[in-house]
């Protein structure tokens, strides 16, 4: 089987994808299913290459942290994967589809960042939600049934079930992202990509948008999180991309990546770690993981 048709019940971990028996498994990552794949693959705009010579391969079941400095083209790569920036070199591909002829957009659920609603619009909760419907009814489609239970499900998700029809214009910031990540789900895409979630928020939704990751993620829905906000999704994590310049200078697991930070906060390690550095994803042979194997040498934090 080479992919898993959409489903309503793809994201909420039903869909037999994913899980333990992802990544990693014994046989090792089946390439077949790689929801995310790039290979040397560039980002930008026009002809300004911001994010370079990343290769990486993401599956169904994986919950990713994007990490990296300001600037250092979180979102540039994430946009890039949805086709909101211009791909300059390397190859992306998208379920298996090379990202320029990638069509089916809906299977992927985006939250930008700092998006909250404009204060001009005036429309429910659930009526925000329902445009997550609108790629699966066609020209003229009104929502039916079925719609309705996947729009109060999704709210339900994000905990605004009680919310459903209250004017966004009286929610929270907090709450409007909800709103926003209740809208990504109601598309039932098989990846939910969110860039900075839990920023800019106050911390008492941060809390709740923390709960409401770690229950996605419970339910098997394959994510990929640029946050700086580690501790917001440390427990749900499976596995950490660090950007830096626009490069990938570590992808491996939390475990891992705790061990590599397991140094005081000046960022100086006084550990000796030959690719704790950018090189690694310089050349096309590299696996995505073959720097961290280097690098495991073992320093406990
Ligand atoms: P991050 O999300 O990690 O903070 P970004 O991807 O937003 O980083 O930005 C990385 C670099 O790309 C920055 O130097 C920024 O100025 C540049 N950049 C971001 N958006 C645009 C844009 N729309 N046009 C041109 N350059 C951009
Ligand atoms: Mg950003």
């Amino acid at each position: 089987m080479t992919r898993t048709p959409p489903t309503p019940d793809a994201l909420a971990g039903h869909g037999g994808h994913g899980g333990p028996g992802g990544p990693g498994g014994p046989d090792g990552p089946d390439r077949s299913q790689a929801i995310v794949s790039l290979r040397s693959a560039s980002f930008g705009y026009s002809e300004h290459v911001v994010v370079s010579g990343v290769t990486l391969e993401v599956h169904a079941g994986e919950v990713v942290a994007i990490l990296g400095p300001n600037g250092s083209g979180k979102s540039t790569l994430v946009k890039g994967l949805l086709g909101l920036n211009d791909h300059l070199g390397g190859e992306v591909a998208l379920f298996g589809t090379p990202i320029d002829h990638f069509r089916d957009h809906a299977r992927l659920g985006y939250v930008p960042q700092r998006h909250t609603l404009s204060a001009s619009v005036r429309a429910t909760a659930s009526e925000i939600v329902a445009i997550g419907r609108l790629p699966h009814q066609g020209w003229l489609g009104r929502a039916n049934q079925e719609d309705r239970r996947i729009i109060a499900e999704s709210l339900g998700v994000v905990g605004l079930d009680d919310r459903a029809d209250v004017d966004v214009n009286t929610l929270s910031g907090g709450q409007q992202r909800r709103v926003l990540i209740a809208r990504a789900l109601a598309a039932q895409p098989e990846v939910l990509i969110m860039d900075e979630p839990t920023a800019g928020v106050d911390l008492a939704s941060q809390e709740v948008l923390s709960q409401v990751l770690g229950k996605l993620a419970r339910r098997g829905a394959t994510m990929l999180i640029v946050t700086h906000e580690l501790q917001a999704v440390r427990d749900v994590l499976t596995r950490i991309v660090q950007l830096n310049g626009g490069r990938v200078t570590f992808d491996g697991s939390p475990a891992r990546y705790a061990q590599l930070q397991g140094v005081p906060a000046n960022g100086h390690n006084g550990h000796h770690h030959d690719d704790d550095d950018v090189q690694v994803q310089s050349t096309s042979q590299a696996g995505p993981f073959d720097h961290l194997n280097q690098s495991a040498g073992g320093r406990g934090a």
